[in-house]
């Protein structure tokens, strides 16, 4: 099938327009148009080849909402006009003790990313969802459910399920402190969801300026991180920080906010932090942890508590020829708090 978007030509060209070939269907694949396409930090990563993993081109784009145009023989749960959604995953090996339980995201083989990865049947390098479509097995394809707001709902399928999956790992709940570093995609999407998990929740961002924002997101309160007064005061409250923060940093100011037996987790940086002290780890039997995105069931599990508690990403709606400016914004910290890409402007910009 031949179809166009958007690709990155190299580290530090701009996205340009990019035909290129999606597979035939295989029997258990579903072929969906996509109509909105969230932009995550981790493209912008991908696009420079930050974790040195991208070929050229690459489309990025992993928080991907459509509408199925045609199935394979063999699918049994989707069938054309089917509204749906594809995440950072388009497959895994299926077969191993995580994939079996559900948690393709740690699948012993590695999952196949969306983009940046090699389709595990013929090795194609992947290619995401600043498209106009996709391909994907029917395994790796949600349903949105009914009342979603379909252009809103986009980055649940990153920002959301990432920050959904270690609230639940850690049993977040009624009654829960939960700490949000770093107020973007991702750290908005955790204060909602923390929220409505029943959490108070605190957001812990460079300054003053997003304190408004946190609050009308349903936050008690902002610490600004660099306030060392405040950050003292604040010191043993948290069961549970959510680190979102996109590059290499200090936990030296935050390790200290946990409560005995309390867990910082990062989500943000992937690769080196800086040095840190282990002193409140020992002395307070705390902990850092890690997590990526989740599981097909769970991130269909959080499509659903979204839907019924009415939990949508605050989003701005960009053309897709407003990417590279979008990219300049996501860097500066300037979006609030998702930029969603309205797919219907795809064949506009790339003719
Ligand atoms: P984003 O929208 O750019 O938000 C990041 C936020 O972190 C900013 O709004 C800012 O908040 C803060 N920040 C930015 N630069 C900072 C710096 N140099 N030092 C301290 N704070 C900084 O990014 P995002 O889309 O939420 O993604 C965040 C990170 O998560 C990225 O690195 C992305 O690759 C990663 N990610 C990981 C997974 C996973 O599976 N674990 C999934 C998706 C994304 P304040 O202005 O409030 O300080
Ligand atoms: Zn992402
Ligand atoms: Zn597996």
């Amino acid at each position: 099938m031949n179809t166009f978007g958007y690709a990155a030509y190299s580290t530090d060209s701009p996205l340009a327009p990019y035909t290129f070939e999606r597979r035939e269907l295989r029997p258990d694949d579903v072929a969906l148009e996509i109509l909105y396409c969230g932009v995550c930090h981790s493209d912008l990563h991908t696009a420079r080849n930050d974790w040195g993993m991208s070929y050229y081109p690459i489309v990025p784009g992993h928080e991907i909402v459509g509408r199925v145009i045609e199935t394979g023989t063999q699918v049994t749960g989707f069938k054309a006009g089917d509204y749906v959604a594809v995440g950072c995953m388009v497959d895994s090996c299926r077969e191993c003790d995580q994939c079996r339980k559900g948690d393709e995201q740690l699948c012993r083989q590695g999952p196949i990313y969306t983009y940046s990865g090699h389709d595990r049947i013929s090795g194609e390098p992947t290619q995401g969802g600043y498209a106009k479509h996709l391909v994907v097995s029917e395994a790796f394809c949600l349903h949105m459910p009914e009342g979603l707001d379909l252009a809103k709902a986009a980055p649940l399928l990153c920002a959301g399920i990432t920050t959904y999956s270690p609230l639940r790992t850690w049993n977040v709940g009624s009654g829960s402190r939960v700490g949000v570093i770093g107020l973007g995609g991702l750290g908005h999407m955790a204060v909602k969801l923390a929220v409505g998990l029943g959490a108070e929740v605190t957001v812990l961002s460079r300054s003053a300026d997003k304190r408004a924002d946190a609050l009308a997101l349903g936050a008690a309160r902002l610490l600004v991180s660099a306030d060392e007064g405040a950050m003292a005061e604040a010191a043993s409250s948290f069961d549970l920080i959510i680190d979102t923060v996109p590059a290499k940093h200090d936990l030296d100011p935050y390790l200290p906010l946990l409560d005995v037996d309390g867990t910082l987790v990062i989500v943000g940086q992937l690769g080196p932090m800086s040095d840190f002290s282990t002193v409140p780890l020992l002395s307070g039997r705390r902990r850092v942890a890690g997590s990526p995105i989740g599981g097909i069931r769970e991130t269909q599990e959080l499509l659903d508590f979204c839907a019924k508690k009415n939990i949508l990403p605050d989003c701005e709606m960009i053309r897709m020829d407003q990417i590279n400016e979008a990219f300049e914004r996501m860097e500066k910290a300037d979006v609030r708090y998702r930029f969603v890409i309205d797919m219907a402007s795809l064949s506009a910009a790339a003719a």
